[in-house]
C-alpha cells in the first residue's frame, strides 16, 4: 500500500510526469469531443477528509476521481470530531470505508496516527504549515509542460516562505534537480532549505538584480490563518518589466494582495492553468497510488 505523505515518498519524477501528460492528453481529447475511456478507478471510492478550507485540492481530487469513473465520499462538517473524537481515530475509521483518502488538517501528519492502522492509502492534501506534496507535483508538472524541463532552473520564491507549505514541498523536490532558488520574504525553515541551493535576497533591490535571470517566479500569500500578520510583497509593473518574456509567474492560490488580477492576461501569468493542471496530476497520483497494489486490482 502506498501513502503519499511527504515529497520524499515520491520517486521517479520522470515516470510520474509522463503519466500526468498522458492524463492531460486524454482530458484534452475529451474536451474536444473525443470519447476516450479511462476507467481505472471504476468501483473504487476516494474519501476526502478536508478539515481545513480547500478549493483546488479537494475539487481537483474529486474531479480526477470522477473522470476515471471512480466515486467520492466526503466527511460531513458535523462529524464526530465535534464530540471530541481524535484525528487519528477519525482517519483510521474513515480509511475502513474507502479505497484511498486525501487528508488536509491544521496539524502535522505525525498527529494522524499510525499508518500501519490505516486500511487504505492516505494522501497528504496539506498538513498545517509543513507540506503539500500534491501541489508541488502540480507545480512541477506545470513547469515541465510549459518549459519542457524541470531541472537546472532559476526559481524565485517570494512571500511566506516560513509557513507556506507548498513552497516547502516544491523546494524539497526541485533541490534534487539542480534548482537555484532565490528567496525573498520571511525565512524558509531549515528543515526544508538546508540542502537546497538558495540565495536569500535581503531587499527589493536584490530582487530587481536577479529577476532578469529568472525562469519561474513563484509567489505565495501570507498565511494569515497561521499567524502571518502583514503582506510581505506585492508584484508590480516594475517587476514584470524586467522578468524575461519566456518566464513563468506561478502561485498555488488563493491569492491576496501580492498578486493583482491586472496581471492575469499577461502570457507569463499561468496560475489558472496551474490550478487546471491539478486534475491530470491528481489523476496520475491516484493511478500511482494503486499501481502494483494487487489487493486493489479487480479481476
Ligand atoms: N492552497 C495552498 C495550500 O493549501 C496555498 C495557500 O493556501 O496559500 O497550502
Amino acid at each position: 500500500m502506498r501513502n503519499l505523505l511527504k515529497v520524499r515518498d515520491f520517486s521517479a519524477l520522470d515516470t510520474f510526469l509522463s503519466k500526468a501528460s498522458d492524463m492531460d492528453r486524454i482530458l484534452s481529447l475529451r474536451e474536444n469531443g473525443h470519447d476516450v475511456a479511462i476507467d481505472s478507478m471504476k468501483s473504487r471510492v476516494l474519501g476526502t477528509l478536508h478539515l481545513e478550507p480547500s478549493t483546488r485540492t479537494q475539487m481537483s481530487f474529486e474531479s480526477a476521481m470522477a473522470r476515471m469513473d471512480g466515486k467520492v465520499v466526503r466527511i460531513a462538517d458535523n462529524n464526530s470530531s465535534l464530540k471530541g473524537e481524535s484525528l487519528s481515530d477519525t482517519i483510521q475509521t474513515m480509511s475502513q470505508y474507502v479505497d484511498a483518502m486525501v487528508v488536509r488538517t491544521t496539524s502535522y501528519i505525525e498527529k494522524w496516527g499510525d499508518p500501519k492502522k490505516w486500511d487504505c492509502p492516505v494522501i497528504n492534501g496539506g498538513d498545517g504549515d509543513a507540506e503539500h506534496p500534491t501541489q508541488a507535483l502540480t507545480d512541477i508538472y506545470t513547469i515541465y509542460k510549459r518549459l519542457g524541463e524541470y531541472s537546472g532552473l532559476n526559481i524565485a520564491i517570494i512571500g511566506d516562505l516560513e509557513k507556506g507549505r507548498t513552497v516547502h514541498s516544491l523546494v524539497n523536490i526541485l533541490r534534487y534537480f539542480d534548482a537555484q532558488f532565490f528567496l525573498y520574504g520571511n525565512d524558509l525553515p531549515d528543515t526544508y532549505g538546508r540542502y537546497a541551493n538558495t540565495v536569500v535576497l535581503e531587499s527589493e533591490d536584490d530582487l530587481f538584480d536577479v529577476l532578469p535571470e529568472i525562469d519561474v517566479l513563484y509567489l505565495t500569500r501570507t498565511q494569515f490563518e497561521r499567524g502571518g500578520s502583514a503582506p510581505l510583497f506585492q508584484l508590480s509593473e516594475g517587476h514584470m518589466e524586467i522578468l524575461p518574456h519566456d518566464s513563468l509567474v506561478m502561485h498555488p492560490m488563493p491569492r491576496t494582495s501580492e498578486l493583482n488580477p491586472k496581471f492575469d492576461d499577461d502570457p507569463r501569468c499561468i496560475y489558472f492553468e496551474q490550478s487546471k493542471n491539478g486534475v491530470p496530476v491528481r489523476m496520475a497520483i491516484l493511478d500511482w497510488i494503486f499501481e502494483d497494489d494487487k489487493l486493489y486490482i479487480i479481476a
